[in-house]
């Protein structure tokens, strides 16, 4: 068998991108599902798959790019690394530790057009330290 070649790997890509599967799930917010697709297809340096939330399911929150800037989130991995956290891993921070890969709590579920992360998420304390 041939090896895949990285074009069949990007069609491949805007292929399941096209499908419902990478779609929010109902109710899911934006930070549970941000999260949930970077673990399967990971940052391409752009807010990808936040934008594509705004797109789905909150169309007139033109403000989002800025707001998630305001949290150091320039791209979809910044969000989580400058601006939320899970409220399970905050819990276990100490120190420069960082804790990751914990298993994901099922989303709490935010209001249709809502942006905001839901009660999972809290804000990393360590924003700005760097
Ligand atoms: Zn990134
Ligand atoms: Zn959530």
């Amino acid at each position: 068998m041939e090896p895949q070649g990285v074009d069949e790997q990007a069609e491949e890509l805007v292929r399941s991108m096209a499908g419902e599967l990478t779609g929010p799930r109902a109710g899911e917010c934006l930070a549970c599902y941000v999260d949930r697709m970077l673990a399967e297809f990971g940052c391409d340096g752009k807010l990808r798959f936040a934008l594509r939330y705004r797109d789905l399911r909150a169309p007139r929150a033109s403000a989002l790019t800025r707001r998630l800037g305001q949290i150091g989130g320039f791209c979809d991995c910044e969000i989580y690394l400058n601006g939320w956290i899970l409220r399970t891993e905050l819990a276990l921070v100490q120190g420069d530790e960082p804790v990751q890969n914990l298993p994901r709590p099922p989303c709490q579920h935010v209001r249709a057009g809502s942006t905001k992360p839901c009660t999972n998420w809290a804000r990393q304390p360590r924003y700005g330290v760097w």
